[in-house]
């Protein structure tokens, strides 16, 4: 695994000299490409007209699809951009044809928009919501999801890394319990995609979506939906437009037959030339060191964390990723975030009312998370550490 040049890395980014940025879960920092990327677009858009630069730029427009692909192990045709991971999977859950009696299985620790989405689903069309309890390590119990396959059980949809904490959850494992019964499986991959080496085929799943801004390092208003190619055909979105389906005639259309059909025409043309600049840069530095090195770090800040008086951290799961969620006595989420902000620290906080099935249980209001990325460095770890401690 070749080692990664954190000094070329951090040279790379320019944020890395205005702050101490823990909060790459949130948000992390994009690199000189991508921002660079965006800008040189935005600038031909006004130089020349927007349909005129998408023209010009044709081919780093097109590249989105392939530099996708490479980074999880699929086709470019089975890729979409869409502009956030939340449309990104509604693109796919809403797809499915759900009737009365349907079952849809999920996880405790589901992203909040995919699980009001099922309560909307149950409340219009009468669908039923089985959640997996968790194992004794706070991830999810496959053999439990296992046995609570039904004959009505239409989808499997989980997340994968989710936002509340440091639980990565054994999407491989569920992939093959998918397989074996034969059932759709939706991964939310918001937060590992661009942070742990994911990999469609090998993790077994049918669709997946992810995000820009997040580990990836591409732009805000950027994401991508992957569909097997087998299941693409089955699969009839809930919008359609001109890019998504052709027009034949008076009385008819048709879908595309790739991935196209879960777009829409217009977009953000620079953002998805960021975010397979982002996509390229990753795959580059190879994500096997990448998810590497975050672990190896958020391993350290966790031991750190774990040393100073009153502090308790809270990750969940046999294997753990780049955020690290804690609480500091005396002092709430919310406080301590504050309180690390003024000293150009950014962190945010976790709170219940996005992880109702999951943080109300742990006996939580809220957690402190903070969440490193590759560029992140030992010695901000320390100073880290040091600020929590107030001194
Ligand atoms: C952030 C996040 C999302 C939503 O991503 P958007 O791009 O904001 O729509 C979905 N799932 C998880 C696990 C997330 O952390």
């Amino acid at each position: 695994m070749p080692e990664l040049d954190i000094d070329r890395l951090r040279a790379e980014t320019p944020g890395v000299e205005m702050v101490l940025h823990f909060n790459n879960a949130g948000s992390a920092l994009p690199t000189r490409a991508v921002v660079e990327a965006l800008k040189t677009h935005l600038d031909l858009e006004a130089m020349i007209g927007g349909y005129e630069a998408a023209s010009a730029a044709a081919a780093k427009v097109a590249d989105f699809y392939p530099a996708i692909a490479d980074l999880i192990g699929a086709e470019p045709g089975e890729v979409a951009f869409i502009e956030n991971a939340t449309r990104a999977w509604d693109m796919a859950f809403y797809a499915i044809p759900f009737r009365e009696g349907d079952r849809v299985i999920t996880c405790r620790s589901e992203y909040v928009s995919n699980y009001v989405a099922f309560l909307q689903m149950r409340d219009r069309a009468g669908i039923e919501i089985d959640v997996v309890p968790d194992d004794e390590h706070g991830q999810i119990d496959v053999a439990a999801l296992a046995n609570m396959v039904a004959p009505k059980t239409r989808l499997i949809a989980i997340t994968h890394v989710p936002t509340q904490g440091g639980l990565v959850n054994p999407a491989a494992a569920v992939g093959d319990v998918a397989r074996r019964f034969g059932i759709p499986y939706l991964l939310d991959a918001c937060q590992s995609v661009g942070q742990l080496d994911v990999n469609v085929r090998e993790i077994g799943c049918t669709m997946l979506s992810a995000t820009g801004r997040k580990y990836l390092r591409g732009p805000r208003g950027t994401g991508f939906l992957w569909v097997d190619r087998n299941a693409i055909a089955d699969l009839e979105p809930p919008f359609v437009d001109l890019a998504a389906a052709d027009w034949l005639d008076a009385e008819s259309f048709e879908w595309k037959p790739d991935a196209k059909r879960f777009e829409n025409w217009e977009r953000y043309v620079a953002g998805q030339i960021a975010l397979g600049v982002a996509a390229r840069y990753a795959g580059n530095l190879g994500m096997a060191a990448i998810e590497a090195r975050v672990k190896m770090l958020a391993d350290i800040l966790r031991g750190e964390l774990e040393k100073i008086p009153g502090v308790s951290v809270h990750d969940l799961g046999v294997e753990k990723c780049g955020i690290v969620t804690f609480l500091k006595e005396g002092e709430t989420p919310l406080a301590t975030r504050q309180r690390l902000s003024k000293r150009s620290i950014n962190v945010t906080h976790s709170q219940a009312r996005s992880a109702q099935l999951d943080l109300p249980r742990r006996g939580f209001d809220a957690l402190v998370r903070a969440s490193v990325h590759y560029y992140n460095t030992e010695a901000e770890i320390e100073a880290f550490c040091r600020a929590v401690r107030d001194d």
